[in-house]
């Protein structure tokens, strides 16, 4: 039984996944129907080359045709989807709750992929981030979504982002990462989303000064004469350099599997600092 349970979200979750490689591709598009093609020689696709993950790996991640390299988002993505697919369906919640917790999951990757590329959120992926939230908590709180630590909940943990939004006009942090926080709020409640934006900021930090910020420092170097003052100027800003979203996509994550399976993720962290700090 529980081995069933395995394969049927782990293949629910490849699906998505792929179904999210498309949402991806075709977003702004007119149509999301339509059989797929390669991008680098038009040629539709068989069924036999739709298949997820195995199909990359059976053509060792190129086209059959023109044998231009496949991009490693599409197994990566249904992957991810599958893992994420199945950590909601083998969690304790009710049957409603990982049903939309799996749109969840599905608007979760999508979002963050998209940003990746774009440093761009779809507003209408983000509403519907927000919906399925507040659709989820009327399942676990009940009555208690009319409360009103529930309605501020969004707005308050939205509050930080929109503040490094508004004085910094935009340059550190998006107008799409502050809306998303709100469905942060309604998603996680508080103190829990509080706690995502902190995994978020030490994450994106972590990556940030590890990664990025030598990378610029070295294509400063790179570049010749003027350009070269001209780009160490420039500096780094959070907005033109580094999309936020997927961190604050994977701070939520983490805090919601916690949240479905009841692990006690504050205490954890409250007693994991408070050693770190006394000893
Ligand atoms: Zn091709």
């Amino acid at each position: 039984m529980f081995f069933l349970e395995v394969v049927f979200w782990a293949t629910l979750g490849l699906i998505l996944g792929s179904f999210a490689n498309v949402l991806i591709l075709r977003y702004g598009m007119q149509t999301l129907g339509g059989r797929s093609a390669c991008p680098a020689c038009t040629r539709q696709l068989r069924w036999f080359e739709l298949i997820p993950v195995i199909s990359y790996l059976a053509l060792r991640g190129k086209c059959m045709t023109c044998h231009v390299r496949i991009s490693l988002q599409y197994p990566l993505v249904e992957l991810l989807m599958a893992l994420f697919t199945l950590a909601i369906g083998l969690s304790p919640a009710p049957l409603a709750v990982k049903g939309i917790g799996v749109l969840i999951a599905l608007l979760l990757i999508a979002i963050a992929v998209y940003d990746l590329y774009t440093t761009y959120m779809p507003d209408a992926w983000v509403l519907g981030f927000i919906g399925a939230a507040i659709i989820t908590s009327i399942f676990t709180l009940g009555w208690g979504v009319f409360s009103v630590w529930f309605i501020l909940a969004g707005p308050l943990v939205a509050l930080p982002l929109y503040a490094l939004w508004f004085f910094s006009d935009g340059r550190w942090m998006g107008f799409g990462d502050v809306k998303f926080a709100l469905g942060i709020g309604w998603l996680l409640g508080i103190p829990l989303g509080y706690v995502a934006l902190c995994f978020a900021f030490v994450i994106g930090a972590i990556v940030g000064v590890c990664i990025l910020l030598p990378l610029q420092r070295l294509k400063a170097l790179f570049s010749s004469g003027i350009t070269r003052y001209a780009a160490v100027g420039e500096g780094f800003t959070m907005k033109s350099e580094v999309p936020f979203g997927p961190f604050l996509i994977i701070g939520v994550c983490i805090c919601w599997i916690s949240l479905l399976y009841s692990i006690p993720l504050i205490a954890i962290l409250a007693d994991f600092l408070s050693l770190n700090f006394s000893s």
